[in-house]
């Protein structure tokens, strides 16, 4: 699986058919694609329109290829001001960036996550940084990612307090590359291992058993 990649909808330079094709010959069961909205344009989709373009592009192909491979509608995004949050439902999960710690974990639980009716998660988290989160993360049922493109953010001996931790509570975990073209679609096995290693996978989250987070 590899839940977290990007297009050429916003800083990714290959077209979705071409990031699920590659999926499909690795063999991957299950693609979710996540592109940036919000910021600069550049490197975001910032229009509402673009947004709608974006959502009915890929679930039309969602439904073209779903006999070979599960493709996910997904998003990244911060805590904005503005979120478009009708077209943002219409999505199967999004991925906040930067929502470790409060008080913008506190403005996210209070002000964004009462309007998301889908599963949300922490786009490759700090996982030193959510030592006082955890329950926040449990209570909330936002998942968190194990992301490979920052491999630092979650190995090291110096997590090892706080995954104890997370692997204690009903907190689910993502597995992602953060790839931007078709070259490192699928680079998940670091994290694959690491769930191996740490027994964690009970906890891995897909988006098909339609869990909360
Ligand atoms: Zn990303």
């Amino acid at each position: 699986m590899d839940l977290h990649v990007h297009t050429i909808y916003s800083d990714g330079s290959s077209e979705p058919r071409a990031m699920i094709d590659k999926a499909v010959a690795l063999g991957i069961k299950d693609l979710g694609i996540t592109d940036h909205y919000g910021g600069l344009e550049r490197y975001s989709i910032v229009s509402i329109a673009r947004l709608d373009e974006y959502i009915a592009e890929l679930t039309r192909l969602k439904q073209l290829y779903q006999a070979k491979i599960d493709v996910w509608v997904g998003l990244e995004t911060a805590v904005l001001d503005d979120l478009p949050f009708s077209q943002l439902n219409k999505l199967d999960y999004v991925v906040f960036e930067d929502i470790e710690m409060n008080p913008r974990l506190g403005y996210f639980v209070s002000q964004v996550r009462p309007n998301l009716r889908i599963p949300v998660g922490m786009a490759h988290p700090q996982i030193l940084l959510l030592e006082k989160s955890i329950d926040i993360l449990e209570k909330e049922g936002i998942f968190i990612e194990l992301n490979t493109h920052y491999s630092d953010r979650y190995r090291g001996n110096w997590a090892r307090t706080v995954w104890n931790k997370l692997a204690s509570k009903d907190i689910r975990i993502s597995v992602a590359s953060d790839a931007h073209d078709v070259r490192r679609v699928g680079d998940t096995g670091d994290a694959i291992r690491f769930i191996g290693e740490n027994n964690l996978s009970e906890k891995v989250w897909l988006p098909k058993k339609n869990q909360r987070g």
